[in-house]
């Protein structure tokens, strides 16, 4: 089962599959986004539309209110004592002289009412919708619409009214077809519809009116409501919802196209990039096949002495056209696929091959061999490096190896594993020692010889940096632990004198000298 898993997944783990998968999920889920996002732009659009159209309707209709309330307060001024023939043509005079007004009354002392022309009477007004505005008294009635003889519209202070028409409404707001401006109270109960034609809200209107969102959507309707003024009142837009639908339909086509093409993208640039990772997958493994890998040793100097006591070694890739890969560039590659654990075994068998000799012949030196996590999971170098040193008479205690805290995940494994190297007589180091995140409490448990303190400490003595007192802490825990400390990437001469008075006992660096190959570094050893 799980091998089948594992065929099914490396099936997968292709460019053009992978690709593929990534392009199918990412279109997924940018079309569901572009789905929103289409009608959310759609509706923003036509908030902004209707919100053009809301505003010119109410400074219309506040210009029309206005100017019929000026009206009446011009017509308070008006004293009347007797309602004859001259009063009521005194009155008509005036209503010529008013905008949108068909009609005029004046209040006189005895409570009688005297007309421009004839009004209803308090009795025929209950047939009329009422609203009450500050001191102003608001009438209308939309069946009188078609009835010209009788004023649709009437307003009505203290002791004055006038009489308009909701005709007047639809001239001067001159709404566009498809569209119906109402007047309501917040309950969206009461209402005033300028087009004349209706006298009661609809359940959506009502809804409308006191929605959270300024813009609602319900039947085959649109509603634009607006905040509404000092009285309560607000006006709804009320438009059909097909301009609202063809702008989702083209936002949402809009964002379509565009999600699929990124998705598109997305999944073609994960195909070159996995195909990037295996076409270097691939070339890894031709290259330990043809033996295109090779190791450099870098001298390990006594700081004291500065004699040589053995080296690190560091593996190299030179290609078929001669170039040399670093090994930062494939290791953290070869981590990734596993190809780790056979660059190991080659360091290791290149090590015994081109300086198995040096070593039989200066028993006190050694060299060291970095492990990486997958070595120490799996231990397959544990076999074939024993069998190796002996076929060569290399004692283990000159092979010593490197781990990382990084290689130490599972530190119950790790300490088993160099529990058992160090009983086959090899020595354990700490490499790049307090870069990781545990250094301090794996310590006192696992079988360790020898703490490598990181270049970047190394850099840091004697400056200002916050991590200038690490490499000294270093030290003095090392001999405190019964450990040697072999201190990296020493440049500078000041350096080495500087970490021989702290007490590290090995250095290694550039001051003493670059990776050399193996036979520049048995010159070497026979100069040092
Ligand atoms: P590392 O194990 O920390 O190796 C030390 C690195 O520091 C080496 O780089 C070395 O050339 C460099 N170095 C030494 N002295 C100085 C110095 O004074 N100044 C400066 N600037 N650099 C110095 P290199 O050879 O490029 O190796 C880089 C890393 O690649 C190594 O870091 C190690 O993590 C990995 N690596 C190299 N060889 C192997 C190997 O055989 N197996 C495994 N698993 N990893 C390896
Ligand atoms: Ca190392
Ligand atoms: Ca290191």
């Amino acid at each position: 089962m799980n091998d089948q898993w594992t065929r099914f997944w490396r099936w997968c783990y292709r460019p053009w599959p992978l690709g593929l998968l990534v392009a199918v999920l990412s279109g997924l889920l940018l079309l569901s986004g572009a789905w929103h996002l289409g009608s959310w732009q759609a509706r923003q659009a036509e908030q902004q539309r209707l919100g053009a159209l809301h505003a010119e309707v109410v400074r219309r209709t506040s210009g029309l209110f206005s100017g019929l309330a000026g009206h009446l307060q011009a017509l308070g001024q008006q004293r009347i004592e007797h309602c004859d023939e001259n009063a009521r043509q005194q009155l008509r005079t005036l209503r010529r002289g008013m905008l949108y007004v068909q009609a005029v009354a004046v209040r006189m002392a005895d409570g009688q009412w005297c007309q421009s022309l004839p009004l209803p009477d308090e009795q025929s007004l209950q047939a009329y919708k009422a609203w009450q505005f500050d001191s102003v008294r608001l009438w209308w009635n939309p069946q009188q619409l078609n009835a010209s003889s009788e004023p649709s519209l009437m307003l009505q202070s203290e002791r004055v009214q006038v009489a308009s028409s909701l005709r007047y409404f639809q001239d001067v707001i001159a709404l566009p077809e498809g569209y119906q401006a109402l007047l309501t109270d917040a309950q969206g109960q009461r209402m005033l519809d300028y087009s004349g034609l209706r006298s009661a809200t609809t359940a959506a209107e009502q809804a409308a009116a006191h929605s959270p969102q300024p813009l609602s959507v319900a039947g085959q309707h649109v509603y634009l409501r607006g905040p509404g003024d000092k009285n309560g009142m607000r006006l709804l837009l009320v438009a059909d919802d097909s301009r609202l639908q063809e702008a989702t339909r083209y936002y949402q086509r809009l964002f379509s196209v565009g999600a699929l093409l990124f998705s598109v993208l997305t999944g073609w640039l994960a195909a070159l990039l996995i195909r990037h990772e295996q076409s270097l997958e691939k070339a890894l493994s031709l290259a330990l096949r043809r033996g295109e890998l090779e190791v450099d040793y870098q001298p390990l100097v006594d700081l004291q002495t500065r004699r040589c006591v053995g080296a690190e070694a560091l593996v190299r890739w030179r290609r078929a056209d001669g170039q040399r890969v670093r090994p930062d560039l494939f290791i953290p590659q070869a981590e990734d696929s596993g190809q780790i654990c056979a660059i190991t075994q080659r360091v290791i068998e290149l090590v015994v091959a081109e300086v198995g000799e040096l070593l039989r012949t200066h028993p006190q030196l050694y060299v060291s061999v970095n492990l990486a996590a997958a070595d120490i999971a799996g231990a397959a170098f544990v076999e074939p490096a024993r069998r190796l040193l002996r076929e060569a008479g290399v004692a283990p205690a000159q092979l010593v190896w490197e781990v990382t805290e990084r290689g130490l995940v599972d530190v119950e494994l790790a300490t088993r594993l160099l529990g058992q190297l160090r009983a086959d007589g090899h020595r354990i180091a700490i490499d790049d020692f307090g870069t990781g995140y545990s250094s301090l409490s794996y310590l006192q448990q696992l079988p360790v010889d020898v703490l490598k303190i990181d270049k970047s400490f190394v850099d840091a003595l004697g400056t200002e940096a916050a991590s200038s007192p690490v490499a000294p802490h270093v030290i003095e825990m090392a001999r405190d632990l019964g450990l040697k400390v072999i201190a990296e990437g020493v440049e500078h001469e000041r350096q080495a004198v500087l970490l021989a008075e702290l007490g590290a006992q090995i250095g290694q660096g550039w001051l003493f000298a670059k990776p050399l190959d193996a036979q520049s570094f048995r010159a070497f050893v026979e100069q040092h």
